[in-house]
């Protein structure tokens, strides 16, 4: 019998090893502008697709011509043939998309509400604060961006027609729903809010977002920095919190996947999330150096864990914080320098998942 069993064992051994080094290979970037579409879907054609990306995460937010919400259309937003276009480009190259519109925090941007306050101010979780005429940080409010209140008796109802929309439209199985840098919360002035625990008010927004994926089979996918610890950690109020959100961690769905941005170095906070047991990506923005080494640390991670913690390590994603049509444009033209750029770090990624597969190809 063993004799039988032992060429079975070698070959799934060979099998799993020449599979991909991680679930998944990703880009977030904004979704392109109704005039950018051909730009975006060639770019998917011609290089996301051929360089391994699996995973999209499309910054739609009110990009979109919604049909429940129309109220909540950005100025010339992307119509349903436009998006089709990108998933019939995604599908053809087995890239997963995934929607992003983000909630919770970042409803306002400089001096500029988000569409969501814009229509609903009564949704603003301060609305004592005003926008500034020319914004600068650091300002007397602390206002990086607005939050909605979690507690509006209205705000799901409107919020979920959204999600509901564009997962459908995009065909995805997955929503990212953003929920980084949310600053204003538990706010002394709101009548709902105010001396509430602000980690339990986290979390409860993610679980109740989490929940109505769930009824359709979705994944929610989140950022990470509001539940690592900000002063234990040393990483501070911006890539983890200062303001008693962390302990949502231990509270949340361990079915949400966690996106744990860092951009000055390869912090090691997937541990952190893969041992509460939840799904964890790293990701890097404009330091060549800092990419690589996120995807050497998860490949490390992965190797050194046991078998429950293994898989948790999901991967990496590169995120892009200019338009796509900047971003597409300066890929074209960057020639893969050290120097800060998010086209080099992309390349970087792209570079050491190569250099990391090739080689464990090689040792089989
Ligand atoms: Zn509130």
């Amino acid at each position: 019998m063993k004799k039988l069993i032992l060429p079975f064992l070698f070959l799934a051994i060979t099998l799993a090893s020449a599979q991909d080094l991680f679930e998944i290979k990703g880009l977030c970037i904004a979704a392109p502008t109704s005039n950018g579409v051909d730009e975006f879907v060639r770019f998917i054609d011609e290089e996301l697709g051929p360089n391994g990306i699996n995973t999209l995460v499309l910054r739609v937010d009110y990009n979109y011509a919604y049909e429940s919400r129309p109220e909540l259309r950005g100025k010339a937003p992307l119509n349903k043939s436009q998006v089709k276009q990108m998933v019939a480009a995604a599908k053809k190259h087995e890239i997963k998309l995934i929607p992003q519109v983000n909630l919770l925090g970042h409803q306002s941007w400089a001096e500029q509400n988000s569409k969501l306050l814009e229509v609903y101010p009564e949704f603003d979780e301060t609305p004592h604060v005003n926008l500034p005429k020319k914004y600068e940080w650091p300002n007397q409010d602390d206002l990086y961006c607005k939050s909605y209140c979690p507690l509006h008796p209205e705000i799901h109802n409107v919020v979920f027609d959204l999600i509901d929309e564009i997962i459908e439209v995009f065909e995805a199985d997955a929503f990212h729903a953003g929920m980084d840098e949310v600053f204003y919360i538990a706010d002394a002035h709101c009548p709902r809010c105010k001396g509430k625990d602000p980690a339990v008010l986290f979390a409860n927004e993610v679980n109740k977002i989490n929940s109505h994926l769930k009824k359709s089979d979705k994944q929610l996918w989140i950022w990470g920095d509001r539940l690592i610890d900000g002063a234990s950690s040393g990483i501070g109020m911006w890539e983890a919190s200062m303001n008693n959100t962390a302990r949502a961690i231990d509270m949340i769905d361990t079915s949400v996947i966690i996106c744990d941005w860092h951009y000055e170095k390869a912090v090691p906070t997937p541990a952190l999330f893969a041992l509460k047991g939840l799904n964890v990506i790293s990701s890097p923005w404009r330091i060549p150096s800092v990419a690589k080494a996120q995807v050497e640390m998860m490949h490390q991670f992965k190797q050194n864990s046991a078998a429950p913690m293994k898989d948790r390590f999901m991967g990496v994603m590169q995120t892009v914080w200019s338009s796509a049509s900047e971003f597409i444009k300066s890929y074209h033209t960057e020639k893969g320098s050290n120097e800060k750029s998010q086209e080099a770090c992309f390349k970087a990624m792209l570079a050491a998942i190569n250099e990391l597969e090739l080689s464990l190809k090689s040792t089989n």
